[in-house]
């Protein structure tokens, strides 16, 4: 029997239009299976079978939009489906050989701009909606599970996007406040940092472990230092602290911020998003050359020392701190920091403190901005702030 498609059929009727051909024909709609290739569905494509258990994190719709393992995949070349040998479907088989192309593209010009540069080990690349990540590190334990380079680099993909959302969640901004997309590179090797990091920032030395280049664009280029990286959390708690200062000057006004003696939002902010998340602060942006790998404060857990601090009289009063650049805080003052951003959060909430960076951006002194935002002066800031530290941060606290 001859099997019409649907579509047809309606054709067919609405051009003869006669009752009981009308229903003669549904009688055979029926009876006719609207499926014509039972392969494909009619899709004229099917799902590609080669990317075994890592298929779900290949998908747009969880967030892939492009990944160069797939890329690399010899039977579907990143499109993610195969023509179906059944059937022929001239858009469907059009349609995959734009997405291939697009995926070739892609891959290609960033193996030109990274892999032909650092030639070391493979370096896998993703594109995410607001982030691209070229990621070469060495397979790790994430908790109980040891995920090899290519599902470590999805696992970075969904962290730096969750970071992003849990930032604008945070400082109640709009998507169109955060414009910029994100470059991110990790590396295994010093030498391949050593040579892309001073490429793509335009700073650093060959000796950085990091690098960022702040402000419209955005990117952040390092390696793991297993010094100040042993493990997935360190290097995560590091990649949180660094990406949080490209989301903060990328807020616009496209700003940087360590340079407007208010480093204690610079630093506060990315050491508390790294408590938020990972529960310690263990990243410092001091001049570099002052800082040992690996060193810390407290064991990154700064509640304690913080209200030791004020038990004692000892700490800085915000006028003080507040005449200080990022490179010019020292471990105390990165606590103070963090517990001033702390304050303010809690209780001030997220939109002010996020109006109160935009005015520093403008290089609004910090006396009226203060006043504009909180109606505070740095001198009546103590008072409630130490009260404050004395009510919610125990002596005893291990966080
Ligand atoms: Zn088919
Ligand atoms: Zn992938
Ligand atoms: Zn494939
Ligand atoms: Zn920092």
């Amino acid at each position: 029997m001859v099997r019409y498609p649907a579509a047809m059929l309606r054709w067919i009727l609405a051009s003869v239009g006669l009752p009981f051909l009308m229903s003669i024909a549904q009688a055979v709609a029926q009876e006719a299976p609207v499926v014509a290739c039972r392969v494909c569905s009619n899709h004229g494509t099917v799902p590609c079978g080669k990317h075994g258990k890592l298929w779900e994190l290949e998908q747009p719709s969880r967030g892939t939009v492009f990944c160069s393992a797939a890329a690399d995949c010899k039977a579907c070349a990143g499109a993610l489906a195969v023509d179906c040998k059944t059937c022929r479907n001239a858009a469907a088989e059009t349609e995959l050989q734009r997405r291939q192309n697009l995926v070739k593209e892609w891959v290609q010009k960033r193996r030109k701009d990274v892999d032909a540069i650092t030639d070391n080990d493979p370096i896998f690349h993703l594109q995410t909606a607001h982030f691209d990540l070229a990621f070469g590190i060495r397979p790790t334990m994430v908790g109980k599970e040891k995920l090899d380079t290519h599902p470590l680099m999805h696992l970075y993909g969904d962290r730096l996007e969750a970071l992003r959302a849990l930032y604008l969640k945070t400082f109640d901004l709009k998507e169109e406040e955060q414009a910029g997309r994100l470059q991110v590179y990790m590396f295994r090797h010093g030498q391949d940092q050593a040579r892309i990091g001073p490429r793509v920032t335009g700073i650093g030395s060959s000796q950085s472990t990091g690098t960022k280049l702040m402000g419209v664009d955005c990117v952040y280029s390092m390696w793991q230092d297993l010094r100040s990286f042993p493990d997935d959390e360190a290097l995560y708690r590091g990649v949180i602290h660094n990406v949080m200062h490209l989301l903060l000057c990328n807020t616009t006004p496209p700003q940087v911020l360590y340079n407007r003696k208010q480093g204690w939002i610079d630093e506060g902010v990315a050491n508390w998003f790294e408590d938020k998340i990972t529960g310690k602060c263990t990243n410092f942006c001091f001049e570099e050359i002052l800082m040992m790998p690996g060193s810390s404060f407290k064991g990154g857990r700064w509640r304690a020392p913080v209200r030791k601090l004020v038990d004692e009289g000892k700490l800085k009063s915000f006028a003080e701190i507040s005449q200080l650049n990022t490179d010019q805080l020292d471990f105390q003052d990165h606590a103070m920091s963090f517990a001033l951003v702390d304050y303010f959060l809690a209780v001030h909430g997220g939109a002010k403190l996020r109006d109160l960076v935009r005015l520093v951006k403008q290089d609004k002194p910090i006396g009226e901005a203060l006043q504009a935002v909180y109606g505070l002066n740095p001198l009546s800031i103590d008072a409630p702030f130490q009260q404050w530290v004395k009510d919610n941060y125990s002596p005893l606290d291990a966080r």
